[in-house]
Parts: C-alpha cells; sequence; structure tokens
C-alpha cells in the first residue's frame, strides 16, 4: 500500500522495487506493519469504549442520591415558594446530567452493537407523548412555546417505545437548545404512505449546507460556542442508530444559518392487529401497606436518602453499609424488603442474596440495586436469588409499585 507524506493511501505497489523507486514520495509499508497498527487502533476503541461505560457509571453513583434527596425534598420539604423554585433547579439539572450519562452509556453499547429493542405494537402518540412530558421542563425553562399536532387515529408501529420517546427527546432538547429564548418549536405527527412521520420543527440558528452532511456522526458539534453547550455531540449519532435499527429514517433540512431547522423521523407502520398490545401499565389498586424494609449501600448518602424516602411513605426502614450487617439485619430485624447494592465490602450483593435463599428465607423479596442495566447482570441477579433489578438512579415509582406488589 502506498501512502502520501501526509499519510492518506494513493495506492496500491506490486513489489518492494516499486515502492522505494527514487523517484517516489510513497512510503512502503509492510502488510504486517498494517495489520499491527489496525490491531493497536481497535484496543485503543475498545479501552476508549470500556471508559466511556465505566465513566457513565461511576457518574450514575453520587447522581442517584442527589435525584433522590430532591424527590424526599419535594415530598417532606418546606413549601415556601423560593424554596420550591430551587428544588426544580436541582431536579431539572439532574434530569439533564441523568439524560446525558444515559447517552454516554449508549454511545458504548452502540460501539459493541448491544443495543437491544424490546418489540411491541405501540401507537406513535405514545413515544411522542412521553418525550413531551419528560423534556417539557427544558422546554418551559427557555420560555419556548411547544405547538403539538397529533392526529387522533393511533397510528401503529413495532418497536421500542421507550427507545423511540428518547429519539424525541433528542430532537426536541436540540430544538430547545439551539433556539433563543422564547421560540415557537413545533412538533407535527402524522402519516404518509406506509410511515408513522413525526417532525421537529424550530426558528433556532439554524444548519448551513456544509454543516449538514456532519451532524448525524458521532461526537460532532457544529456550534461549538459556550453558551449553546450542554450535549455531548451524540444525541443525533443515537437518534439515527435507534431509528433505523426500528427500520426508520431521520433526515434533517434547513435553509442555512440563522433559518431554523427540520428534523423528520420515519418509522414504518404496522396494521393495528399485527403484534401483541402493549400491556397496560399495571395501576396501583392496593393501597400502600406499611413494609419493613432493609437497605443495604455502602454509599450512605444513597441508603439514608432511601432510607427517608420510604420513611416519609410509611414504611419502617433500616439503613446499613456492608454485607454482613445486611445478613445480620435479616435476623434481628425480620424485613419484607431487602434492596441490595451489589458493590458493597465483606460481602456482596450476589452472595447476601445467595445466603438469604440458602436460609430458606424465601418470603423475603429482594432488589438488586446496580449502576449495570444489561441482560447480563439481570440474570446474574436472577440467578443469585433476586426478585427485581433496578439500575441507579432508582426509579421510586417503580419502586412504590414492588412495595405494593409483594406478598
Ligand atoms: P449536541 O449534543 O452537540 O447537541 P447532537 O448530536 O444532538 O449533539 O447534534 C450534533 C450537532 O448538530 C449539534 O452540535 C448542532 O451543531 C447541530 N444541531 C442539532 N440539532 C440542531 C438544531 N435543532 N438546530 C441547529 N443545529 C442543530
Amino acid at each position: 500500500m502506498l501512502f502520501d507524506k501526509d499519510g492518506k493511501v494513493f495506492g496500491e505497489c506490486s513489489s518492494a522495487r516499486e515502492a522505494s523507486h527514487p523517484f517516489s514520495r510513497a512510503i512502503y509499508v509492510s502488510s504486517s506493519a498494517l495489520r499491527d497498527s489496525r490491531q493497536k487502533l481497535h484496543q485503543e476503541v475498545l479501552r476508549k469504549d470500556r471508559f466511556l461505560a465505566i465513566l457513565s457509571h461511576e457518574l450514575r453513583n453520587p447522581l442517584a442520591p442527589i435525584r433522590m434527596a430532591v424527590t424526599v425534598l419535594n415530598k417532606i420539604g418546606p413549601p415556601e415558594p423560593q424554596l420550591q423554585q430551587l428544588r426544580d433547579i436541582i431536579d431539572r439539572q439532574t434530569s439533564q446530567l441523568t439524560r446525558l450519562l444515559d447517552d454516554l452509556m449508549d454511545v458504548s453499547r452502540i460501539s459493541s452493537g448491544k443495543i437491544t429493542l424490546r418489540k411491541t405494537r405501540f401507537d406513535i402518540a405514545v413515544a411522542v407523548s412521553n418525550a413531551v412530558e419528560s423534556i417539557q421542563p427544558q422546554i418551559d425553562s427557555m420560555q419556548h412555546e411547544l405547538i403539538i399536532d397529533i392526529p387522533p387515529d393511533p397510528i401503529y408501529v413495532d418497536g421500542d417505545v421507550t427507545r423511540l420517546a428518547q429519539v424525541f427527546v433528542n430532537l426536541l432538547s436540540n430544538a430547545a437548545r439551539y433556539t433563543d429564548k422564547r421560540g415557537r418549536i413545533r412538533l407535527v405527527v402524522g402519516r404518509e404512505q406506509a410511515h408513522a412521520v413525526v417532525r421537529v420543527i424550530d426558528p433556532g440558528i439554524g444548519i448551513s449546507p456544509d454543516q449538514m452532511s456532519r451532524i448525524f456522526e458521532m461526537f460532532a458539534q457544529v456550534d461549538e460556542s459556550l453558551e449553546r453547550q450542554g450535549g455531548l455531540g451524540v444525541g443525533l449519532a443515537l437518534a439515527r442508530t435507534l431509528v433505523e435499527l426500528h427500520g426508520g429514517t431521520v433526515e434533517a433540512k434547513s435553509a442555512g444559518l440563522g433559518k431554523g431547522s427540520e428534523f423528520i423521523v420515519r418509522i414504518p407502520t404496522v396494521p393495528a392487529e399485527s403484534m401483541p398490545m402493549q400491556p397496560a401499565e399495571a395501576t396501583i389498586v392496593a393501597a400502600q401497606k406499611p413494609r419493613r424494609v432493609v437497605i443495604a449501600d455502602d454509599n450512605v448518602d444513597s441508603a439514608t436518602v432511601l432510607g427517608t424516602l420510604l420513611r416519609a411513605s410509611g414504611h419502617e426502614v433500616q439503613t446499613i453499609h456492608d454485607g454482613m450487617a445486611a445478613l445480620e439485619s435479616c435476623q434481628s430485624f425480620p424485613p419484607d424488603l431487602v434492596i441490595l447494592d451489589i458493590g458493597m465490602p465483606k460481602l456482596n450483593g450476589y452472595d447476601v442474596a445467595r445466603e438469604i435463599r440458602s436460609r430458606g428465607d424465601s418470603h423475603i423479596t429482594l432488589i438488586a440495586v446496580t449502576g449495570w442495566g444489561q441482560q447480563e447482570d439481570k440474570r446474574q441477579a436472577r440467578e443469585a436469588g433476586f426478585d427485581y433489578h433496578l439500575t441507579k438512579p432508582i426509579d421510586f415509582v417503580r419502586l412504590e409499585k414492588i412495595l405494593v406488589e409483594i406478598r
């Protein structure tokens, strides 16, 4: 292979003699050297992916108790409007941080091909509404107006409702960030032949034709001015991957800088009867019954905040910070539910669960809490005897549902 002095490939050479021709400015690189450098590059990429996965995982740990603390404050904090305003700020900002970390986590999942879709048939309007609900605080904080146009008849698609909502969140978040305050953002849902079509239209900074080709690339950031920061340059790359996993397309349009942008997502529709409907969200019919709960987490802040939250809901709680203490607690304070962090000193969460099950305490409900939510972690948790697996930061609504469901 022949390289020019800038390292660009410009041809192949058939022999070492040709490569060393005095008039040639080319450098001959042997195929084994090329293989070595490719292998090195591959290792570097794997290391970077691993780093991103660990980084996003580790950053979730401090974020979990902060989010939980805000939930507690919302529940039991003094109602003064000024304090409420500050709580809302922490809430909004930690939600944004969580979203960024989720994106980072997904980058490593994409690189290792580990994104899987949990498919059901649903009305695209459901994914759109979920996205709007989660992005509304960001829209409000910029004082934008969001005009939503959803047709009355359902448009069924076959896909992962959470992942599609994530796509719309990313597009709406961009529309909010790349538009000056008090902009009018439009979200239009419709049907075109065999596709559900979702358009996000903003009157913001727009995209120039030469930027257009790059915006869907991973880590591409066209506007690097500080005031527009708040993204990692992965949102559109992620959105495109997720849409393509659904057999769809995403396209950007803009008349140029300062002329606004339009992002169009197309997802193939399915007939209403072709797939099982998404199971309706279990509604809480039973009243909350007070439970005895042991929380074991070596992150003292996490355990304390979760404990406060559960006590505020009327449960009796014991918090401890290592695996051995968790086992002792189960004897001195027989619980209905044990919430176990996995990485703990003395005895890890899996071993604690195994020990509890081997003692025959099958009436105790066990919840594993980890920063990792991969299939493998869930399988390991199930095998150790856990009934549920939750990822950090814990979704408190989900936890409350479990508390209602348990025996
Ligand atoms: P980021 O985190 O930087 O927003 P994205 O992948 O979401 O990353 O977007 C990539 C780039 O595309 C952005 O940095 C921005 O320059 C451009 N972009 C995305 N959405 C819009 C929009 N609605 N208006 C103008 N530019 C946009």
